[in-house]
């Protein structure tokens, strides 16, 4: 059951060949595993999704050192549709899906562009529709007339359309209501018990993260500075107070979390 390991090993991310985004970070995903990485704003969490998946390259940026493997396979540097080719496929933005396609055409993309055949495309279409029954009501209309949640929704689908066996997903929740975000992410407790997918996901709400990851990362400023089971991160002091927000009973801003982080440096 490993050959289908996801493993990050001491890579370093160099955005237009002078800025270092992402420095030594290891890390690894196991099959029908659901690991996160958590982390503030520009801590590095979307530069490590787009390494792994292949995306870097529209933003002038390279996996400068180390190595990524997904079933034994190297795949840092490669181009996103090679990378989808070894069955790992980012859940790309809600807004990246057509907004002039109706939902049942933008499903259907995918599977075109990898030249699959029409009835495959219908029998994978329908075995989604059941993961996600609000999109089959929705199949006719067009993807800009959904809601944020449909659209994000319609995001998963479409990937799942390319048969992944490592599904990255970038920032579900942002912007959307905690309802909506609670049946995503039950959606993908789904995904992973009923198709056997693995999940990673990036999330800065860390209670959103921990409610279904199996183990977590939390980088800052492009390195790992903590790692370990859901039930390790729930109960580590610092995750608690600055990412669980439960020490003074409610969520610290980010003001606060520079702050701490400053005296670590000047005192720690
Ligand atoms: P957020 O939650 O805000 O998306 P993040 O943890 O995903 O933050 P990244 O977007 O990966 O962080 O950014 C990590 C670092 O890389 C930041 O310092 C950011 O300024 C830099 N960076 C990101 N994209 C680019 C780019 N296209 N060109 C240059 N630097 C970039």
């Amino acid at each position: 059951m490993n050959g289908e390991t996801l493993h990050v090993e001491k890579v370093e991310v160099v955005y237009k060949r002078v800025i270092t985004a992402v420095q030594g970070v290891t890390l690894s995903v196991a099959p029908r595993q659901i690991v996160a990485i958590l982390g503030n704003n520009g801590a590095g969490k979307t530069t490590m999704l787009r390494a792994i998946s292949g995306f870097l390259g529209l933003d002038d940026a390279r996996v400068t050192e180390g190595s990524i493997s997904f079933a034994g396979a190297r795949i840092e540097n490669r181009a996103p549709y090679q990378i989808a080719a070894h069955g790992v496929v980012l859940v790309p933005e809600r807004e990246k899906v057509f907004p002039n396609l109706t939902v049942s055409e933008n499903l259907a993309v995918p599977v075109s562009r990898r030249g699959g055949s029409t009835e495959r495309t219908l029998s994978r279409g329908d075995h989604v529709y059941e993961l996600f029954p609000r999109l089959a009501e929705l199949r006719q209309r067009v993807a800009g007339l959904l809601s944020g949640g449909e659209r994000q929704m319609l995001a998963i689908a479409a990937a799942l359309m390319c048969q992944p066996r490592l599904l990255l997903v970038d920032e579900l929740s942002l912007g959307l209501a905690p309802v909506i975000v609670r049946d995503l992410m039950r959606r993908l407790l789904a995904i992973r018990d009923e198709l056997g997918i693995a999940i990673l996901l990036v999330e800065q709400s860390a209670p959103i993260a921990l409610a279904i990851a199996d183990y977590a990362y939390v980088m800052e400023n492009g390195r790992i500075v903590l790692d370990g089971d859901r039930d390790r991160l729930k109960s580590h002091r610092d995750v608690q107070e600055f990412y669980l927000g439960q020490a003074s009973g409610e969520r610290r801003s980010y003001r606060l979390v520079k702050q701490y982080r400053r005296s670590r440096r000047w005192y720690g």
